[in-house]
């Protein structure tokens, strides 16, 4: 086994064996059904609650455990209207149904309404254009058409990256204005039947979400501290990541008589959307009356945090996976945080039978990422020192699916991560996980040979864009080598759908993090890699659009991401599997 002498191979492999038979599905069952049972956003009681119920489970585990609480700005409906004045009224009702088969749907009085998170109040009035995804080139390509956003209301849809970019460029282009809107083509019957016949956004359902700006992540207010009692807190209109114009997220019943009110040229091709009427660009005549305000109050974070003590104390490895979600969130967070505790649960057990980690474990169930990634950026804010001394990877899971196994990264760490693919006998299957990927790596645009290197060029771009974009420089000639950045992402994606870079069975991720708490090689002297960027890795694993559709979750009416596929949470809580982990080892970053 790579990183272990024969010997103690032998006694990996008994720990490994003990931890996997450990692992009991039904607690997973369990610890969804009690996460999700009611609404859990930031500030609401539940999130609370379920906090204190995490934190009494990691001390019966055995693990030393407390919760560690942060202030943070966190915008609230106040007031939310958006109405058509002309050619013809109309009030979108912003309303999504009670339906009889969704026993949480009536929980209305503890959901959060359909909003979009961190938009400027403001009651604007202004002709309609549709912008088709709202991004840089849709504004290119509106040039080129001769149409112009200033002082308008734009429309956009939903997809082809971060929510927030629509109302930043938006506002970028003069707009007064901005309106978010799930067009079926990316999100509903275009893909599968909608809910509740299928598991895709029906006509009603919104897509809650922050548009918070990137300027920096976490609490607006606190920039590069942590949140708590005494630190120097921005002014609310100082705070650069608000967006400067209004924005409200809509569903597509909503938004088909404000499109179909639009007259001007026809949408280019690539702009028509899944909607039975002809898509034309504007701008007006539609004419749009749009008001939104917020209460603008300051909420409590409680991360839960709990450690197991390792032989080697000075290095952290640490695991997160958040708790909060805009409503019940059984698929995004609790697919992913359901399976982290039974995890926990396992190592204390293990713990308890003699087993010591090589490195102190933290775990981390996060509050408030959906709103923007803050009770995770407010810890490493307030723990940055010793983070950067002692933190040597950050695990980050955010939920589960079915499908197959998929993995990229450096070369370095390849012979690693198809060693562990080898030992992880997949459920459904019965073949291993590395089986299965090469069974399949033509579907999902996955390049692995065996031998060879784990050679995702797609995701090597990406990743070092990701790490430009945030100043930090790579030499190049040493990155394929891996001597400077050594990185893997392992991620899952359904059957049905063909995303790269997807699927992992938790199993899996179990496996791959129990050999990262043991195994000498990725972190032994010489090899060059003596830490984790812990921020940046909490940022990128967590920031994701999420999903809907399980247990307890309001299928048709919460949050569903482009492409995702919903399968019964039976199905997904039997198989143990979770989705989107990344990690990232670093050194001598200049
Ligand atoms: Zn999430």
């Amino acid at each position: 086994m790579l990183g272990y002498t024969p010997q103690t191979s032998a006694t990996e492999r008994d720990w490994e064996k003990k931890f996997q038979d450990g692992i009991v599905a039904n607690n997973i069952r369990e610890n969804m059904r009690r996460l999700s049972a009611r609404p859990h956003h930031v500030g609401s009681p539940y999130d609370k609650d379920n906090a204190e119920w995490m934190l009494a489970r990691f001390k019966e585990w055995g693990l030393d455990a407390h919760i560690e609480s942060f202030d943070v700005l966190f915008p609230t409906p106040k007031e939310r209207s958006l109405e058509m004045i002309s050619p013809k009224p109309f009030k979108a009702k912003m309303q999504e149904p009670v339906l009889a088969v969704d026993p949480t749907s009536n929980q209305t009085s503890e959901q959060l309404p359909t909003y979009n998170a961190y938009s400027a109040d403001g009651d604007v009035t202004g002709p309609l254009v549709y912008v088709n995804f709202g991004n840089r080139e849709d504004y290119d390509e509106l040039d080129r058409l001769g149409v112009s956003t200033k002082g308008a209301i734009v429309i956009a849809r939903y997809g082809s990256g971060w929510r927030g970019v629509k109302p930043k460029v938006a506002a970028e282009h003069g707009a007064v204005g901005c309106i978010i809107y799930s067009d079926p083509r990316e999100d509903g019957f275009f893909y599968g039947s909608d809910y509740p016949t299928g598991g895709w956004r029906s006509k009603d359902g919104v897509q809650r979400g922050s548009v918070m700006d990137t300027d920096y992540p976490g609490d607006p207010l606190t920039p590069g501290v942590g949140a708590i009692p005494g630190a120097k807190r921005l002014a609310i209109k100082d705070a650069k990541t608000i967006t400067k114009i209004p924005v409200l997220p809509i569903s597509y019943a909503d938004a088909q008589p404000f499109l179909e009110a639009l007259q001007g040229q026809i949408a280019p091709e690539g702009w028509r959307g899944g909607l039975p009427m002809t898509y034309h660009v504007g701008p007006g005549p539609a004419r749009v009356h749009l008001k939104v305000a917020s209460n603008w109050d300051t909420k409590p974070l409680y991360d839960v945090i709990a450690t197991i003590p390792g032989s080697s104390p000075d290095q952290w490895v640490i695991r997160g996976n958040h708790h909060d979600a805009w409503v019940n969130g059984a698929d995004d967070p609790i697919a992913g945080m359901a399976p982290e505790l039974e995890e926990a649960r396992m190592f204390g057990e293990l713990h308890k039978q003699g087993w010591t980690p090589k490195r102190t474990i933290i775990y981390c169930a996060w509050d408030g990422e959906e709103p923007g990634l803050l009770g995770s950026v407010e810890w490493v804010e307030t723990h940055r020192d010793d983070l950067q001394k002692h933190a040597v990877l950050y695990l980050n899971t955010d939920g589960n699916e079915r499908g197959f196994f998929g993995a990229g990264g450096t070369q370095d760490l390849q012979p690693f991560i198809s060693g562990v693919a080898r030992d992880i006998n997949d459920p459904e299957k019965n073949i291993s996980v590395f089986q299965g990927l090469r069974g399949n790596c033509a579907r999902i645009g996955f390049e692995f040979r065996e031998g060879l290197a784990v050679a995702l060029g797609a995701f090597l771009q990406k990743f070092q864009r990701i790490l430009h974009r945030r100043k930090i420089h790579i030499r190049r000639d040493s990155f394929d080598r891996g001597r400077n950045i050594s990185l893997v992402r392992v991620g899952g994606g359904s059957e049905d759908s063909f995303f790269e870079f997807e699927i992992a069975l938790g199993e899996f991720v179990l496996l791959v993090f129990q050999k990262f708490l043991q195994i000498g090689f990725i972190f032994r002297d010489g090899f060059g890699l003596r830490r984790i960027v812990v921020r940046k890795q909490i940022g990128i694993g967590e920031a994701h659009d999420g999903g809907a559709g399980c247990l307890g979750e309001r299928a048709s009416v919460g949050k569903v991401v482009v492409g995702e596929v919903r399968v019964p949470v039976e199905i997904v809580v039997d198989r143990v599997i979770l989705i989107a982990f990344i990690f990232a080892a670093e050194s001598d970053i200049e």
